[in-house]
């Protein structure tokens, strides 16, 4: 597919220990041939973080492991951009086998803690709660999660070399929900959240990258995940416009509105469309006729492990997550 913008992105999950080689053998051989220029690796707490080892998540990248990522990234210019989630996202249930993801619920369950809440029960938005929706959030009035946060963020900017981050910030459902967060509204807790991250990422020189789904009413038509039900979309016109939107839909639409809301806004964007092939053009096509010269690229999604992705893509192996498949066929068919 000829896309007319300079950058091409894929969003990878942090390889399994004993899939690094293929993940790496996949870069080199597989996406660089493609012309992918841009790699946003899904970390989250999957670092050996040595300021902070109490919030390491499963199967965490080594030092080293980094290195020779970044080593085959350098050899084909490669930017590779780490990426975690700083609101939502903080707990979910692994697959089995697992691709060393926590995936979010559509029910109500008692799940397990991603890195940062398992270390620090306080910094959860739902502490005195069991069962929840979804996936956990940050509370986003605590001082002390802030300071954390921001130490992680140093240290993987740091390893990865990277000037730029990914803090994620999609899909939040549990936020703005404690004593402390009721006394703003959402769209100015979310807003001052990521304002906040945004200023300590661009003092070290920094770019920010999120997700765009929060800032977006479900007025526009899009479903409930991929925009909110719940006036967190007024944070749109709070947000510093340095910050890159990731504007990702998923389904099939007749419009992407959100292409023309982000550019009236001001922000660049990416557009991060997903698995399925006739949504993905449609999304594409509508950018491309939509681009007023915001939009910097696109940015591939994926959400299965790398390392299955790499061995169907590579070895012509059966992927382990039902949709790795689809996720496999629609990558080769577009890029
Ligand atoms: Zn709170």
């Amino acid at each position: 597919m000829e896309l007319p913008w300079k950058t091409k992105g894929i969003v990878l999950t942090a390889p399994l220990s004993d899939e690094l080689d293929d993940v790496i053998k996949f870069i080199d051989e597989y996406l660089a041939p493609r012309g992918f220029n841009m790699i946003v690796m899904q970390v989250r707490y999957r670092y050996q973080f040595k300021r902070h080892p109490e919030v390491w998540g499963y199967d965490p990248l080594s030092l080293e492991d980094v290195k020779k990522l970044l080593d085959v990234c350098r050899k084909n210019n490669i930017k590779l951009v780490p990426k975690m989630n700083l609101i939502g996202h903080q707990s979910g249930f692994h697959n089995e086998p697992t691709d060393g993801i926590l995936h979010g619920h559509n029910q109500v369950l008692p799940d397990t803690k991603d890195g940062l809440l398992r270390a620090y029960p306080d910094f959860d938005e739902q502490k005195d709660t069991r069962e929840i929706l979804y996936s956990r959030s940050i509370c986003l009035s605590s001082i002390g999660a802030r300071t954390v946060v921001c130490e992680l963020i140093d240290e993987l900017m740091d390893v990865f070399e990277a000037d730029m981050i990914h803090i994620g910030c999609d899909e939040v459902f549990n936020a703005g929900l404690c004593p402390e967060c009721l006394k703003k509204s959402r769209a100015e807790l979310i807003s001052d959240w990521i304002n906040s991250l945004n200023e300590h990422i661009k003092k070290r020189g920094g770019k920010t990258l999120i997700w765009g789904d929060r800032l977006l009413s479900t007025d526009t038509g899009y479903n409930r995940w991929e925009s909110s039900d719940n006036g967190s979309d007024s944070a749109i016109d709070m947000l510093s416009k340095d910050i890159i939107i990731c504007d990702w839909h998923y389904d099939k639409y007749e419009k992407y509105p959100s292409v023309d809301i982000f550019a009236n806004k001001g922000f660049k964007i990416m557009i991060s469309p997903w698995r399925d092939k006739e949504s993905l053009d449609d999304f594409v096509s509508y950018a491309k006729n939509h681009d007023t010269g915001h939009i910097n690229g696109i940015l591939m999604t994926t959400w299965c492990g790398s390392g299955d992705l790499a061995k169907r893509l590579l070895y012509g192996e059966n992927g382990r997550w039902i949709h790795t498949e689809q996720i496999a066929a629609t990558i080769e068919k577009s890029f």
